[in-house]
């Protein structure tokens, strides 16, 4: 255990770029080994802490940006979700709904080919999850943001709505972070819960995947989507397969494809966690060989390149101070204070075979307020991503990537604009128009 600030990287960056975290000297916590001080603390890494930390740097803030994971990512690079969705509206139009950090990074990866654009009711954007993954980095590298992994919440100071700092657990030892807002981008509402604020968690399973990404493949062979489900309804039971349909995701011109057919629990209890990790790979497994038997053609030579880490769809999320609902998504209903916009389905894993799959008419959109990322009880906190508040219907349309990123962007320009004060004195008017691309209605 130590009392002393022990990092000596961090000081040198800062010389070079003021933007960087500064070291705190202030250390308060005896379990600490250092605490950093910024603007801006980002928990979680996937898309809406990416987008999010990326964003606040852009605007000249100093930002930490904290994952539980040694990398970068969250499930976007580390849970092989391969493909884009939410970004774009229905076609014919396929107005693009999201803007942010997703026109540069599609150029990025279209320089080396690791993207291609699926016209089908929307576009769907397939990644290359290793290139998004190493572009993550080289953009937390070129804004400045100071990156903190393998860093678990330990402790939340909790000043009355105030979030003053956060102590995280690394191998390493403790590092606190002290910031004047915080973003909670967990996924799991970690950071909101951590904090003692109210959360809410599903009435009834929602169902994760294990994705698996095969080599070997034969893409001219590959079995048409529909056939690839009705023989999952034939002879999946054959293989102890859980789920009844199934999706392969083909990256063209390679000969690799992400299998989306599993359905795996994803509690919050960290031994069933950990349990159902072990659980899950056997679940792939079983598709592997159903595949490679009943689709020898495309899938007899295959193997598995890579499990990712279990995919978690809804786990926890916050009760704020407004509960998007399933009619506001049917409605497309645009609220005064709206942040993010997308199309994509109502996608509920709601039971062990299968999801329920609504998709929505070619002009339609729908919308997530600034009030339902708001906490309840908060006053520099505000969440991004998958634990944003909805009913479990809703939410499942809004934890896509695309919204996900929006409502990233989102929270980093309203703590721009309110840094120091509570983010109740924002001036909506001031947000929307830094946002207007992803919160534009098409016209003009
Ligand atoms: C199997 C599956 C398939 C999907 N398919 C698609 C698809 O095709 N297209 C699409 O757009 N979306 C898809 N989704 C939804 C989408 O991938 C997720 O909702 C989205 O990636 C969530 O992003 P996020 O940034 O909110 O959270 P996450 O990506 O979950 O990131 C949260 C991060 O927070 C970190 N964290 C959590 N707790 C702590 C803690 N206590 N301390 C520190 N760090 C912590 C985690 O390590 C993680 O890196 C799919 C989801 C699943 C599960």
């Amino acid at each position: 255990m130590s009392t002393t600030t022990t990092a000596t990287t961090t000081p040198e960056r800062e010389r070079d770029d003021p933007r960087r975290v500064r070291l705190d000297t202030r250390v308060k916590d005896p379990r600490e080994t250092e605490t950093l001080s910024a603007d801006v603390c980002v928990v979680g890494a996937g898309i809406a802490g990416m987008s999010a930390a990326l964003t606040a740097a852009e605007l000249g803030r100093r930002v930490v940006l904290v994952d539980a994971m040694p990398t970068l990512g969250g499930q976007c690079a580390n849970s092989l979700i391969g493909l884009f969705c939410g970004v774009y509206g229905n076609g014919p139009e396929y107005r693009q709904l999201t803007y942010g950090i997703f026109p540069r990074m599609f150029e990025a990866l279209a320089e080396t080919d690791d993207i291609s654009f699926n016209y089908r009711h929307t576009i769907t954007v397939n990644y290359d999850e290793i290139a998004v993954g190493r572009w993550f980095e080289k953009e937390v590298d070129r804004t400045g943001v100071l990156p903190l992994t393998g860093a678990s919440i330990l402790s939340v100071d909790n000043d009355g709505g105030h979030i003053r700092s956060v102590q995280f657990s690394t191998r390493y030892g403790v590092v606190g972070v002290r910031a004047d807002a915080f973003i909670d981008a967990t996924g799991d509402a970690a950071l909101v819960w951590e904090a003692g604020l109210p959360c809410r968690v599903p009435e009834r399973t929602i169902w994760g995947s294990q994705q698996v990404r095969l080599e070997n493949l034969v893409p001219e062979a590959a079995p048409e989507p529909a056939d690839l489900v009705s023989r999952v309804r034939e002879r999946g039971d054959e293989f102890g397969l859980i789920r009844r349909d199934g999706l392969a995701f083909f990256f063209p011109g390679r000969d690799t494809a992400v299998m989306n057919m599993t359905h795996i629990e994803s509690p919050l209890d960290p031994v069933d966690a950990s349990t159902a990790q072990i659980r899950g790979k056997e679940q792939a497994d079983r598709v592997v060989a159903f595949l490679k038997d009943q689709f020898p053609d495309a899938f007899g030579e295959a193997k598995v390149r890579l499990y990712g880490l279990p995919g978690r769809r809804q786990t926890r999320w916050i009760e704020s101070q407004h509960q998007l609902t399933l009619d506001e998504v049917r409605n497309g209903t645009k609220f005064d204070d709206t942040i993010a916009q997308t199309a994509w389905p109502i996608e509920l894993h709601g039971h062990p075979e299968g999801y329920t799959w609504d998709v929505f008419d070619s002009d339609h959109v729908h919308s997530v307020p600034l009030r339902s990322i708001t906490p309840v009880g908060s006053e520099n906190l505000l969440v991004a991503g998958r634990c944003v508040d909805g009913d479990a219907a809703a939410l499942s349309s809004v934890r896509v990537m695309g919204p996900c990123a929006a409502m990233g962007e989102a929270a980093a320009h309203a703590f721009d604009l309110t840094l120091g004060e509570s983010v109740s004195t924002l001036d909506f008017g001031d947000l929307r128009a830094r946002i207007r691309r992803n919160i534009s209605d098409g016209e003009g």
